[in-house]
Formats: C-alpha cells, sequence, structure tokens
C-alpha cells in the first residue's frame, strides 16, 4: 500500500524503481527506523534503493517537486543519528550502488560508488600492492559515502589522516537535482576547497554519487605493540609522552579493564592480560629500520611511563589477534546489555588523565556502567555506556551523561566530536561550541545548497529561532 502523503511521489518511483527497491510496507520499513544511536528512531516514509546516478537524480528532482525530505544512508552505522529519516521523510539507501568504478595504480587512485563497504576497497587494492588507509573499526560493515559523509576516523588515522586526507573528488547530487563534481583527481584545485566543505556534512548539503580517492603503497613493514598499566593514567601519560618526542604510531589505542573483561565475556580471544587495568595498541609502519628504532624509543618511553609489560607481535597471526580485540570492543560491549551508547568527544590528548577520571565520576553518579576504548594518540575518548533503552529512567540518565561528558571535554579544551558527527545527538549541543554568528552562517551555508531544506534537514543544526536566521547576517545586510 502507498503512503496516503504524496502518492504521485509514490507512483511515479514504484514506476521508476520497481517496487522491491521502493519499500514502503510498514513492516519492511522497521529495520530502517535507527542507525547505530538505537534509542532516536523515526520510521521512513519509504526507502528507495537507486542503482544508479540517473536513478538519484530523479528521485532528488521529485522529492524537491513533492517537498519530501531525503536522507542518504550508507550501512546505517551511524553512531550520531545522522541516519535517520526526517519526520515524514524518506531514505535513500546506497547499498545497491557499490561498484568500484576505477582502479589507476599508476595515478594511485581509485574511483567508487558511495554504497562500497570500506574494507571491500582495501581487498581489492591489496593484490596491487596499494592501500585505503582510513581504518573506521565499522570498516567491514560501513560504506565509504558514510565516512565521507562523516570525515571518519580509524585507528590507523592518527598518521594517516581522516577520510578528508584521501579524497581527491566528489560527484554530487545537489537538492534540485544537478549534478556537481568537486574536486580533482589530479590533486589540488583552483579556489575554495569545496569538495573540503562536503567531507563531512552529513548528507545535509548534498548526495554523493562517486567518489575519487588517493591511494598509498602498501607499507613495507609493520610493527605492533601493547602495553599494559596498572592504571589508565599511566598509559595516558605514556601515550603523551611518545608523541612529545616526535614519535608517531601509525595507531595508538587505548583499551581499558572493563572493556577486556567485555571481550573475555563474550568469548573473544584478544589475548588481552586480564590483570591489566589498561592497555595501549600501537602500531608503526614505513621502512624496516625506521619501524624498528620508533618501536625501541616508544618501548623505553612507555616503560618510563610505568608500562607494566610490553609485548611485540611475532608474526601476521598474532598482530591481527591483537588488532581482532580493538576491532571487536563494540560488539562485546554489545552483549551487556540491549544498548550501547557509544560516545565521541575529543581532547587534547595531555588532558587524558584528568577528563577520564571526571567522565568515570559522572557516570558513578548516575549509577551507569562505562567502558573506554578509544583513539588515545588523538585523544579521541569513546564512553560506551551499556544500558536498555525500552527503560525511561535509563535513557533519562544516559543523556545527562552524554551532556555532562561533552561539557568536561569541551570545558578541557576538547571539541564536540572527533569522528562520529553531529547528527541528532549533538545538534542540541551544538551551541555549546559554537557562538550564534557560526550557527547562522551555518544555516546560510546549508540555505545556498539546500534552500528547501529538503536534505537530512533535522540533523546537525540546531533549529533557527527566527527566518533571519535561516540566512547569514552578510546575506541579509545585502537584501535590506
Ligand atoms: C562498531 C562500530 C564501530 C565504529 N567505529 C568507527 C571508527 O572507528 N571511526 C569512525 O569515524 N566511525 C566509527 N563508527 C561510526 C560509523 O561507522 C561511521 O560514521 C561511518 O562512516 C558511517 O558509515 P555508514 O555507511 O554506516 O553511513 P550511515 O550510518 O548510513 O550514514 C552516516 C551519515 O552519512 C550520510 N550519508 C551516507 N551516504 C551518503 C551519501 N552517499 N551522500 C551523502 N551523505 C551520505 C548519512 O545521511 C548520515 O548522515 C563506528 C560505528 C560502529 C557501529
Amino acid at each position: 500500500m502507498l503512503p496516503a502523503h504524496a502518492p504521485e511521489f509514490f507512483t511515479t518511483l514504484r514506476t521508476l524503481l520497481g517496487p522491491e527497491r521502493c519499500i514502503t510496507d510498514q513492516g519492511l520499513l522497521l529495520p530502517w527506523e535507527c542507525d547505530g544511536l538505537s534509542h532516536l528512531r523515526q520510521l521512513p516514509i519509504a526507502v528507495l534503493l537507486p542503482e544508479t546516478r540517473a536513478e538519484v537524480v530523479e528521485i532528488v528532482r521529485l522529492a524537491a517537486e513533492h517537498g519530501i525530505p531525503l536522507t542518504a544512508r550508507g550501512a546505517g552505522t551511524c553512531l550520531s543519528g545522522g541516519a535517520t529519516a526526517a519526520q515524514g521523510g524518506a531514505l535513500i539507501a546506497f547499498t545497491r550502488m557499490k561498484r568500484i568504478l576505477e582502479i589507476d595504480p599508476v595515478n594511485r587512485t581509485a574511483r567508487v560508488e558511495p554504497g562500497l563497504v570500506n574494507v571491500r576497497l582495501s581487498e581489492a587494492l591489496k593484490p596491487l600492492g596499494l592501500a585505503y588507509m582510513p581504518d573506521p573499526s565499522s570498516q567491514t560493515a560501513s560504506t565509504l559515502g558514510g565516512n565521507v559523509a562523516e570525515n571518519s576516523g580509524g585507528p590507523h588515522c592518527i598518521k594517516h589522516g581522516n577520510t578528508t586526507m584521501s579524497v581527491l573528488a566528489l560527484e554530487v547530487v545537489l537538492a534540485d537535482g544537478s549534478v556537481i563534481e568537486l574536486g580533482h583527481a589530479r590533486g589540488r584545485t583552483e579556489g575554495p576547497d569545496l569538495r573540503g566543505l562536503f567531507v563531512g556534512s552529513e548528507g545535509t548539503l548534498g548526495i554523493v554519487t562517486s567518489i575519487t580517492f588517493r591511494l598509498e603503497r602498501i607499507p613495507p613493514a609493520e610493527l605492533t605493540l601493547l602495553a599494559s598499566f596498572a592504571d589508565m593514567r599511566s598509559a595516558c601519560n605514556g601515550v603523551s609522552s611518545v608523541i612529545a618526542h616526535g614519535i608517531l604510531p601509525s595507531a595508538f589505542e587505548a583499551i581499558d579493564d572493563r572493556t577486556i573483561a567485555a571481550l573475555e565475556h563474550a568469548g573473544k580471544k584478544s589475548g588481552y592480560p586480564s590483570n591489566a587495568a589498561a592497555v595501549l595498541l600501537l602500531e608503526f609502519d614505513g621502512a624496516a629500520e625506521s619501524v624498528r628504532a620508533e618501536a625501541d624509543a616508544a618501548t623505553a618511553l612507555l616503560r618510563a611511563a610505568g608500562a607494566l609489560r610490553i609485548e611485540e607481535a611475532e608474526d601476521a597471526a598474532q598482530r591481527a589477534r591483537l588488532w581482532k580485540g580493538r576491532k571487536g570492543a563494540y560488539g562485546a560491549m554489545g552483549r551487556l546489555a540491549p544498548d550501547l551508547y557509544v560516545m565521541d568527544t575529543v581532547v587534547p590528548r595531555s588532558r587524558l588523565p584528568e577528563v577520564l577520571p571526571a567522565i568515570g565520576r559522572i557516570c558513578d553518579e548516575l549509577g551507569l556502567p562505562l567502558a573506554n576504548v578509544f583513539h588515545a594518540g588523538e585523544g579521541n575518548l569513546h564512553p560506551n555506556i551499556s544500558f536498555d533503552g525500552r527503560n525511561p529512567d535509563q535513557v533519562r540518565r544516559v543523556l545527562e551523561a552524554g551532556r555532562r561528558i561533552v561539557e568536561v571535554c569541551l570545558k578541557a579544551g576538547g571539541a564536540l566530536s572527533g569522528e562520529h558527527g553531529i547528527g541528532t545527538e549533538k545538534r542540541e549541543f551544538m551551541p555549546l561550541a559554537f557562538g550564534p554568528e557560526t550557527i547562522e552562517l551555518l544555516h546560510g551555508l546549508k540555505a545556498v545548497f539546500d534552500p528547501g531544506r529538503l536534505l537530512n534537514p533535522d540533523k546537525v543544526l540546531p533549529e533557527p529561532v527566527t527566518c533571519g536566521e535561516m540566512r547569514p547576517a552578510v546575506l541579509r545586510g545585502r537584501s535590506a
């Protein structure tokens, strides 16, 4: 049955996509009502599954004509509630647009469709000796379009940069159905960096239909260390000390005792010592000699910071096992309660030793179980709170914890998000981090690309209070 709202929109789309790619049945829509932020739910009026750019253009054009809000969706692993539909809106899901369009080994570039799952690109590149570096822990599920929209990070982004560092060019469908190219496969382009503006814009400015990435060579050597500590403070001091001495590991992760216990509980053989209060997982990549020298220097610094034990992965199998623990951490924590709130904030790494206990106190006061697994080298925190989303009091306490954690991090010189974006989750916190002029300017920017506010309209930006706030002061002045 077609929704009563805008029937012509749906009849045209049914003809264009066929019923199996224009889902409107209530029961079939249920799996699409939330993303990784499971306590925020909104049933879409439809899920549309295009297979080509031409179909995307047609969907966007029809949505504009009928005033239907559209939210782009990759794998729905977003942890900030960015991939849920707006009220009365549809999802345009990219799971069927997942082709690798071109790999150019000579110029080290790859052009892909947005629905390609991150790890599939790495798998295709490996036989060519090439690598796509950004590796969110969700890389076996999350799509490259989602990664671009969130400017995703990952364990190896401390050295190789978040997604934006690897994006050379984008093809984008704007809110009126027009198609633009941003950036260039050869790298630098003239004028303002509109490519950069779109990376991290969370689907609010346009819909990405193809991406050209910069590739790197697979590093000739890699070395992985696991350092265990009796307390998290010493581990964090170790992180600061290594980086302050000019050593930049390609990954620098921290995992606390509660996460280690969750991994044990889930039966994952991570190999992390069960008596440690915290472990650091470090990796070095590059030429064999420099990798060895950096690892030796880091080992000495971590010992000086109080490491109880430092273990070096002896072979690829042991290395994979150590990473399996880190990358399986959320899955293991997900078994502890029906819901898991994976928060994301960032602080200067030197402030970690004071911020982590402050977060612990907040959760203790609110009676919430907390575990930490995070990108320590970047000061990018992920306090993880297990809870039951069916219990309104628990949800209230989780949201209260979220606000207080954000406040602590901002006070310590941090930012709202290190990598998961603002989405719905942190939308109301934007005024804590940005002044009214900046928020007004961001509303104006949205209005330039999406004047009808139809693309992911209820994300990132807090509701404008007045009509005037829809346009930046500079534009208002001009028309006055
Ligand atoms: C277990 C787990 C581990 C995670 N680890 C990390 C991590 O290490 N680092 C990290 O940064 N994040 C991590 N995340 C968060 C999440 O995986 C990332 O934000 C990821 O980039 C989302 O990709 P997706 O395909 O699932 O996108 P979705 O969740 O479907 O969408 C995310 C956003 O992208 C927009 N979008 C999607 N496709 C397009 C498109 N074609 N055009 C325009 N906008 C689009 C959506 O509208 C939405 O705003 C993790 C999540 C989970 C569940």
